[in-house]
């Protein structure tokens, strides 16, 4: 699809992009400390760093854990990265042996289905329940528990579906963790993008005697997704665990992460989080959420789970109205119709052809552009 794009720019057209959770292109640009931070150290940051992260950062770190009730993080327990993206595949690399499996949710972050094969590993995946707000299916997840899983997946506030779970659900999986030895990975880096009061429980806090990784950054909630600065804290860990181990040769095997990026993270935590400006009521996320979402369920045979957090909207077609039997087909001819660029919903790894999923960061009127668009599209697409 990409690609398609790709080739529609090169011929001429201006392709509306709505299929990547990138805020800084659309005006929600990076807090003007945090960039100060990163060239004001940039001469100090010309060699390699502790392969770990340097100190000060990994320190912020610790103490923003802490803070949030996962009173054990010491910064020996931080590691950064190079993004989210690089420690997803290496919490994964440090754990699996070929065959071993991995509790995915579905709809997922795909790059946590993939890593999981890229380890030899094999995604096993959980059903989160549209009809309860995407909320994950705990009886699902325990009957799909056998002897070779070894982690759990959790992504809260949630990509694509916007769900931000309630400290239940969040006790239920801990449970399930704890009674069948999982280690837990959190996945949290949309964890300050909530709404209408919504509230985000750091899982570890909730699970001190259990092994959990919890995992951030500076992309979404710093809006700096191209300082390429993400972290991870461990707790619940024996010191003696050989996983820490497997984590940190790793860590040494990448030498370290960018270095200019790790000197803003300090600042990014412990400055004024202008993120809350965004989210508040009057703020420009929440009406771009409210916005798009009652234009795109006004749409005949739309509908969608309004999102309590992150930057998506997961819409689901009727099967009734719309007969898609192939979304990816239905992505791209919809690319070369309008010219507008979404992502298919199997792409999350669900099973069935009806979803879509639109990113809101765009300003009202281009969310309105990108909506009617869609609406004109099916409105006489048929498979
Ligand atoms: N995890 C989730 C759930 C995401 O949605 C994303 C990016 O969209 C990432 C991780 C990767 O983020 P990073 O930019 O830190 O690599």
């Amino acid at each position: 699809m990409l690609r398609r794009a790709q080739e529609l720019e090169a011929a001429g057209h201006r392709i509306l992009k709505l299929n990547l959770g990138n805020p800084a292109p659309w005006g929600l640009a990076t807090p003007a400390p945090i960039v100060a931070d990163m060239v004001q150290n940039l001469v100090d940051a010309q060699g390699y760093s502790d392969a770990r992260g340097i100190y000060s950062a990994r320190v912020a770190v610790a103490q923003h854990y802490q803070t949030l009730g996962v009173t054990s993080v010491q910064p020996d327990d931080v590691l950064l990265g190079n993004g989210v993206s690089e420690l997803i595949v290496m919490v994964l690399q440090a754990l699996l042996d070929t065959g071993d499996e991995v509790l995915v949710p579905s709809p997922d972050y795909p790059l946590w289905t993939g890593a999981v094969s890229l380890c030899g590993g094999r995604a096993v995946h959980y059903r989160c329940d549209e009809s309860a707000g995407w909320a994950p299916d705990l009886e699902h997840m325990a009957a799909q528990i056998t002897e070779r899983t070894r982690a759990l997946v959790v992504i809260n506030p949630n990509n694509p579906t916007g769900a931000v779970y309630s400290e239940e659900v969040l006790l239920g999986m801990i449970e399930l963790a704890r009674r069948h030895g999982l280690v837990i990975f959190a996945d949290e880096i949309y964890d300050k993008i909530v709404y209408d009061g919504a509230v985000h429980h750091t899982l570890a806090a909730l699970a001190p005697d259990v092994p959990v990784v919890s995992m951030g950054g500076l992309s979404k909630t710093h809006r700096a997704a191209g300082f390429r600065s993400g972290w991870l804290a461990t707790s619940g860990f024996s010191s003696t665990d050989d996983y820490l181990d497997g984590l940190q040769l790793l860590a040494n095997m990448r030498l370290c992460p960018n270095v200019p990026a790790q000197h803003a993270i300090q600042t990014a935590l412990g400055g004024y989080q202008s993120i809350e400006e965004l989210i508040r009521p009057g703020g420009r996320l929440l009406e771009q959420r409210d916005h798009a979402w009652r234009s795109l369920v006004a749409i005949p045979g739309v509908d969608c789970v309004k999102p309590a957090g992150a930057l998506y909207l997961f819409a689901r077609l009727d099967p009734e109205v719309h007969k898609i039997h192939d979304d990816e087909k239905l992505v791209i001819d919809l690319l070369e119709q309008q010219h507008l660029l979404i992502s298919h919903g199997t792409g999350f790894n669900i099973d069935t052809p009806d979803h879509l999923r639109l990113v809101f960061l765009a300003p009202t009127d281009v969310l309105d552009d990108a909506v009617g668009r869609i609406a004109t599209f099916l409105s006489t697409y048929r498979q």
